[in-house]
């Protein structure tokens, strides 16, 4: 089963797709983290990324589709992968398209995450992660069951996204707007989408999520 969660930036993409990865086996995908490694590492595409991101606006589709095209390659996504971040712009889906094509493989569902902007702005600013694993915490939505000790992997380190912050976040959201939202009527023409409350609480997403899945596909 291969997925794209499609939402605008603190929808809840990273929690669904980590709920996904280990209830489910598939791969799970951020672009986000992988561009993330990619400046922490200093490659040459994280310096190519690095002031644009922190700028809150997006990185080049012919970097971006190059860097998933090298990634679903990967045996781990042979049972199937879940695209989180991927694709945020018309010209990203077109060239998954032709990707996933050339290698006679298909896109089962699009779930798209709806969530109110002023409800992002509160999620984003009380994010957190566990360094080691990426799952994804909150101030006051969703802390570790025991304080300073990841619920997923037990690790003990934890971080704050740099563009976390409000100024970054309405250049994420406006760039939402304008070049990613374009893919709901793409992927709704086709039939591939559905549609999830992404202001319920993180459980009844996940029951929402599991019931498109469970739907099999398209
Ligand atoms: P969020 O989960 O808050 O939406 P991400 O971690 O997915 O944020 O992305 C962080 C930043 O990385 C984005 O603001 C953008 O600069 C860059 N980025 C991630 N994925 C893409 C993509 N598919 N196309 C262009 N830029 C991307
Ligand atoms: P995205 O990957 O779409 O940017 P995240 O999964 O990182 O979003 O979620 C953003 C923040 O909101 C995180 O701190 C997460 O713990 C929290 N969160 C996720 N889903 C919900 C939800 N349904 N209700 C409340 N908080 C949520
Ligand atoms: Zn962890």
């Amino acid at each position: 089963m291969n997925l794209i969660l499609l939402g605008p930036p603190g929808a809840g993409k990273g929690t669904q797709a980590k709920e996904l990865e280990e209830g489910h086996g598939l791969a799970w995908l951020s672009t986000g983290d992988m561009l993330r490694s990619a400046v922490a590492s200093g490659s040459e595409i994280g310096r190519r990324a690095k002031a644009v991101m922190e700028r809150g606006e997006l990185v080049s589709d012919d970097i971006m589709i190059a860097m998933i095209g090298e990634r679903i390659g990967r045996s781990d996504c042979a049972r199937g992968f879940i695209l989180d971040g991927f694709p945020r712009t018309v010209a990203q889906a077109e060239g998954l398209d032709s990707m996933l094509a050339q290698e006679g493989r298909s896109l089962d569902r699009v779930i798209e995450m709806r969530v109110d902007d002023d409800a992002l702005v509160d999620r984003i600013s009380g994010r957190f992660s566990c360094t080691a694993c990426g799952a994804g915490y909150h101030d006051r939505h969703r802390r570790p069951r025991i304080e300073g000790v990841c619920d997923s992997c037990g690790g003990t380190e934890f971080s704050r996204r740099k563009d976390d912050n409000a100024e970054t976040v309405k250049t994420r959201l406006a760039a939402y707007h304008d070049q990613t939202a374009p893919l709901l009527p793409y992927y709704r023409k086709r039939g591939a989408l559905a549609t999830v409350d992404g202001m319920a609480s993180i459980d009844e997403v996940k029951q929402q999520i599991a019931a498109v899945v469970e739907a099999g596909d398209v």
